[in-house]
């Protein structure tokens, strides 16, 4: 049997592998393919796909998008994405934007809170980044401001706290049409992950499925054998295909593995090709 891994970050997001060297992980651990899911960039792909043809990997561009829908943060995967596409290229270029002016106000707060971190010193530890709340907590760590990442966002940047800025977001309305509209399939990713509950994640599926959602994110490391099987019923219920991966992140996620996760996670190749028919269609 031949298994995939769709969902997966890079050195271009907050993962810390290289695109390359994701690649060639994923070809020792004999993937067949990875979709490389970058948060809010697909600034890394062009490399992935030339380290797939080198590895022997099948690479399929894609990214994560942060969307809002009523306060609710939904991550939607696109898979199959141009990497010429205007209206996405500028749409990410703005959202990079967005993000730029919101670390500079997180910065001034953390000041206030007698916290000296500068834009250079970020730009200096994390070059060509899209720079998050996780690079920030590093920083933090490495200049010993915190004893930990999990400190800085309890005492400083989690999202009841002082420094923490809300980053501006799409709707998922706008992430599901930019996505078709460019060819790509969307996913709802780790549904489970917004914690809502049975009824409003069907509602959600519902909703989303009226924007054009493709597919739902069935195949996760932190779902149990029922949580699959609950997805796979709603994905049914309301004509969603299904998708699934790791959400490697490197040793920022420590024990969770490209492809395996956390040690049983088993994506066939199978559930690429039934994505594919969906393009096809
Ligand atoms: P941002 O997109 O800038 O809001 O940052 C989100 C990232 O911060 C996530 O991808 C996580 O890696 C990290 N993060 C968010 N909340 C926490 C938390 N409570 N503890 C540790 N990491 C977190
Ligand atoms: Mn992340
Ligand atoms: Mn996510
Ligand atoms: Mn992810």
């Amino acid at each position: 049997m031949r298994y995939i891994d769709l969902h997966t970050h890079s050195t271009a997001s907050d993962g810390t592998y290289t695109p390359s060297e994701l690649v060639r992980y994923a070809s020792e651990k004999e993937l067949a393919a990875i979709a490389l899911t970058d948060h809010d960039t697909l600034d890394g792909v062009a490399e992935a796909k030339a380290a797939g043809e080198k590895y022997g990997v099948r690479v399929i561009a894609g990214a994560e998008f942060s969307t809002v829908y009523e306060k609710i943060s939904l991550h939607i995967v696109g898979l199959f994405l141009p990497e010429n596409s205007k209206r996405i290229s500028e749409r990410l270029e703005y959202m990079k934007n967005a993000r730029l002016t919101r670390n500079e106000k997180m910065l001034a707060n953390l000041r206030e809170e007698g916290i000296e971190i500068t834009m250079e010193e970020l730009k200096e530890n994390f070059p060509d980044r899209i720079i998050s709340r996780a690079h920030i907590a590093q920083l933090m760590q490495k200049k010993g401001c915190v004893g930990s990442k999990n400190e800085a966002f309890d005492r400083y940047i989690g999202d009841k706290c002082k420094a923490y800025v809300e980053k501006e977001s799409l709707t998922p309305e706008e992430t599901v049409g930019l996505i078709k509209e460019a060819g790509g399939v969307s996913v709802w990713a780790h549904p489970l992950l917004c914690k809502l509950s049975d009824k409003n994640t069907e509602k959600m599926a519902e909703r989303l499925k009226t924007y054009g959602l493709d597919a739902i994110e069935a195949y996760y490391p932190t779902h149990k054998p029922a949580d699959t099987k609950y997805i796979k019923t709603i994905a049914q219920k309301y004509g969603l295909g299904l998708s699934g991966g790791s959400d490697f992140h490197g040793s920022i996620k420590p024990g969770l593995d490209l492809g395996t996760g956390y040690g049983d996670l088993a994506v066939p190749y199978e559930v690429l090709e039934n994505i594919e028919n969906k393009l096809k269609k």
